[in-house]
């Protein structure tokens, strides 16, 4: 198809099956869907015939979908949406997003492709710890392992006690969760000594990045194999992407999903391989389609081919973290990443730390807490950590090192950073 050729060799090709469904989209999008005929004004969508001219599209961006609420994005008449669900708007409104039948079912496709990508077959029990409601996750995580027959064991959050007694009774084998759950619950299972009665052998986080020595200590101590999923809530919910047992890197759904990755700074389309912020259009979505829509989740497309072929869902690297989670200090821009990659330095430390930032007498100070064992020559290893963060990352931080588990675990999302400045 002609349409690809104007693209320089090193950057994401769009497939043409996948501009077959944009423009077959697009030619009826304005029609069906209010908020991208407000959206598109005064662009005339049927002169987009190469990806070139896709890239041209404005974005979308979660704050316009904020001004959509209630029902403001749904693209077919009211009687044919069966659910909606929500984003949890951390800064009021929140986004809600309504699907079809089509766009559940095809949800659950795409999670059962994910069990199926993690070796999970109806032999499994899954445990089922994400949030069901509102959230996108536990009824997603539900619906593909139902598809797929596995076993769903649907507890829902919290409630360590349960979920501890029901991961023994049950014998689950598939633990779903959010890498800080996964970590308290692994801590748990340690402390009681219970290891033994435990049959988990797969791991299946979402919604949340976790360092590789996050991952590290929960697989060894729960002794599984560590899968990542990728997905939101504006687009599905999870399950748009995982990683195959041959790479860490997440593959994309590419018949569900068109991927880029932008400069977050620019805007402009970036080669495959460069870190930026990832887009996603949706392709077959009916209730709420979206289009060029801003994750400001950070990642980059890894070049290259996967191991197990499937190489028409193309692979994004671990999140580095969000666009919104970057620090400003001293000139410095500072991901949580970059923080963690320096502490994997340090194997005598535990995985858990806390950044705080502060202004005092004028000036940005960050306070990194971290949790060593008592055994430990805390002050020297403080003295090297702060070294090694002013050679890496440019200033010399106030580090503190704390007992292990002294930091605060969480059942959700463990909060890291904490920026005290007005
Ligand atoms: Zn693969």
């Amino acid at each position: 198809m002609t349409v690809l050729n104007d693209r320089k060799k090193t950057a994401m090709q769009m497939q043409p099956a996948q501009f077959e469904a944009i423009a077959k989209q697009l030619a009826t999008l304005k029609d069906r869907s209010p908020f991208y005929a407000k959206k598109f004004d005064g662009i005339d969508l049927t002169d987009v015939k190469t990806q070139a001219d896709f890239e041209k599209l404005p974005f979308t961006d979660k704050a316009d979908l904020r001004e959509a609420y209630p029902l403001g994005l749904a693209a077919v008449p009211q009687e044919e949406v069966v659910r909606i669900h929500s984003s949890s708007g951390t800064t009021g409104t929140p986004v809600i997003i309504p699907y079809t039948k089509k766009d559940v079912d095809d949800w659950a496709i795409q999670f059962a492709r994910c069990y199926e990508y993690a070796g999970v077959t109806p032999a499994d029990r899954v445990q089922i710890t994400p949030g069901y409601g509102l959230w996108t996750a536990g009824i997603g995580f539900q619906a593909g392992c139902e598809l797929l027959g596995a076993m769903a064991v649907p507890m829902g959050p919290g409630n360590t006690e349960k979920q501890l007694q029901f991961m023994v009774d049950m014998e689950s084998t598939v633990l779903t969760a959010t890498a800080s759950y996964a970590l308290l619950l692994a801590e748990e299972i340690e402390r009681r000594g219970i290891q033994d009665k435990i049959k988990l052998r797969k791991l299946i986080t979402g919604s949340e990045r976790a360092g590789e020595k996050i991952r590290k200590r929960i697989t060894d101590a729960l002794g599984v194999e560590y899968y990542d999923i990728y997905g939101l809530t504006e687009v599905y919910g999870p399950g748009i992407g995982i990683n195959c047992q041959h790479t860490h890197a997440m593959h994309v759904w590419s018949d569900f999903v068109y991927l880029e990755i932008i400069d977050p700074q620019t805007g402009e389309v970036l080669p495959d391989g460069e870190w930026g912020e990832i887009v996603l259009t949706t392709l077959q979505k009916e209730g709420a389609p979206l289009i060029r829509f801003r994750t400001h989740d950070l990642s980059r497309i890894v070049p290259g081919e996967c191991a197990c072929g499937h190489n028409e869902h193309p692979r994004l690297d671990t999140l580095t973290g969000r666009s919104d989670d970057m620090m400003k200090i001293h000139g410095v821009n500072v991901f949580p990443a970059h923080v963690e990659e320096i502490l994997q330095e340090f194997p005598e430390l535990s995985s858990e730390y806390q950044i705080r930032i502060s202004h005092l007498d004028g000036r940005d100070t960050m306070r990194i807490y971290i949790e060593a064992p008592g055994t430990l020559d805390w002050a020297k290893t403080a003295t090297a950590v702060a070294a090694r963060m002013k050679s890496k990352i440019g200033f010399t931080p106030l580090v503190k090192i704390v007992e292990t588990g002294f930091l605060p675990r969480s059942e959700k999302k463990t909060k890291r950073v904490y920026d005290e400045r007005d």
